[in-house]
């Protein structure tokens, strides 16, 4: 061997189409991983929309899932917030990547979940469950969330209490992020608010986020006001039945849903096909 060939050896030549990089991966339980990689440098994106992912399959072929991006848009790297799906076709292969590994990407944005599907408004509201959080994850990194929105309040409900850590992680760090806190000072702390609960497993907050909107229960716990028209904004991402759920509370507040072409009060995502949890 020569030293190109040993270089070409440890360095296999880019065979996916639409190959990145990962660069570092962290495991959260036994269900859940985020992991980074490599942007491909003309890929624009909205923060809260969504690529497809995967891998090579057996039979040679791309096998690709919808994923949202978790990063925001002014991130050199695209981050993603998974499910181990033992038997899922392709979770069961992707929960093995390791810094070095090559996914594929297709760089083509899309999604409802951005900015511009809402009218303006005080306060927005990310409505999420389980890995529903990562178009969120992206939204609440974005500076301009906070320029077009007063106060963004992150629901996030999950069975357990360890399947909340990677969107309470985040949320911590943001409160100490130097260009959020450089614009924004102390006052930052309040113009984010988070309020995580558990449905099964004890925890401090607990209860579905239907539950404790139709209750009342959020509001004086946050020291808020009722939804309303006027002032209130949504993005809903979960399963169906959640989605469902959450858009009927809404719209007993008197919010209607949007899109793209047509922003309103309230846009909805699903966070996976299928029944879910
Ligand atoms: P699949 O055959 O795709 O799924 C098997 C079963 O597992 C499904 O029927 C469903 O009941 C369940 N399931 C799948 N995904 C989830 C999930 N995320 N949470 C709970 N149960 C699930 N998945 C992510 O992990 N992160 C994301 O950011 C993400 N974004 C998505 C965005 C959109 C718009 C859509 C439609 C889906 C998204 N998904 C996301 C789901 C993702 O596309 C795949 O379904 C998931 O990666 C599992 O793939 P699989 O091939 O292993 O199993």
């Amino acid at each position: 061997l020569t030293v190109n060939d040993a270089t070409a050896a440890d360095k296999p030549a880019k065979l996916l189409p639409d190959a990145q990089t990962v660069t570092a991966v962290k495991h959260w339980n036994d269900k859940l991983f985020s992991f980074r990689v490599t942007r491909p440098a003309s890929l624009r994106f909205r923060s809260g929309e969504f690529v497809m992912i995967g891998l090579l399959g057996d039979n040679g072929k791309p096998l690709l899932r919808a994923y949202s991006i978790a990063s925001p848009n002014w991130d050199d790297e695209l981050e993603f917030y998974s499910i181990k799906v033992q038997d899922g076709p392709l979770t069961s292969k992707l929960q093995h990547i390791q810094p070095g590994d090559e996914i594929i990407l297709r760089p083509k944005p899309v999604g409802t979940l951005v900015l511009d599907a809402l009218l303006p408004g005080k306060r927005l509201w990310f409505l999420a469950t389980g890995t529903g959080i990562a178009p969120f994850a992206s939204l609440m990194r974005d500076p301009e969330t906070y320029e077009r929105y007063e106060q963004v309040v992150m629901m996030h409900t999950c069975r357990n209490a360890d399947e909340l850590n990677y969107g309470r992680e985040l949320v911590e760090n943001l409160k100490n992020d130097p260009l959020l806190g450089e614009i924004y000072g102390e006052e930052f702390a309040s113009r984010l608010l988070y309020y995580p609960t558990t449905t099964r497993e004890n925890s401090p907050l607990m209860g579905r986020i239907t539950d404790n909107m139709t209750s009342g229960k959020v509001f004086e716990d946050l020291n808020l006001p009722p939804m309303s028209v006027e002032n209130d904004r949504a993005m809903i991402c979960g399963s169906l039945a959640f989605n469902v759920d959450v858009k009927a509370v809404l719209e007993g507040f008197g919010l209607e849903e949007g899109a793209n072409s047509d922003p309103k009060q309230f846009v909805v995502e699903k966070a996976f096909v299928g029944d879910g949890v």
